[in-house]
This record gives structure tokens, sequence and C-alpha cells, in this order.
């Protein structure tokens, strides 16, 4: 998972949606815990101003 924090705007619909609890929002940004995001895409389609990407490094 990629967040473009150039764009977001901390509206907190991704981390309201996350199945996985894996998204946090800190004082000034979103942050992802990559242990225990599956990246299953739900918070990429929810972002209302698409600032969150998949990102496959495996
Ligand atoms: S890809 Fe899925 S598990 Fe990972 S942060 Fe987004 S909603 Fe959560
Ligand atoms: S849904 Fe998009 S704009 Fe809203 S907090 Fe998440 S990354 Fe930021």
């Amino acid at each position: 998972m990629i967040i473009s924090l150039q764009h977001c705007d901390q509206c907190g619909t991704c981390i309201a949606v996350c199945p996985a609890d894996a998204l946090m929002l800190s004082e000034f940004k979103v942050i992802v815990d990559h242990e225990a995001c599956t990246e299953c895409g739900i918070c990429v389609k929810m972002c209302p101003i698409a600032a969150l990407e998949v990102k496959n490094e495996d």
C-alpha cells in the first residue's frame, strides 16, 4: 500500500473501511501497518481523491 500524502486530506474514509484495521491517522497523515494490510484494495476504491495505490512488492 502506498499513500500519496501530498493528496490526502485526512478525511478518514479509508481508515473506516479497512477490514484489517491497517490504517491509522497520525497527527498529519495516514499511515499503513504493512504487517496488517492484506492489500485487499478496498481503501483504494473508497478514497474520494484517489490518494491510495496498491503496490505489489513481493
Ligand atoms: S488494502 Fe485493504 S487491508 Fe490494506 S490498508 Fe487498504 S483496506 Fe486496509
Ligand atoms: S480516504 Fe483518501 S483522502 Fe481520505 S484519509 Fe484516506 S487516503 Fe486520505
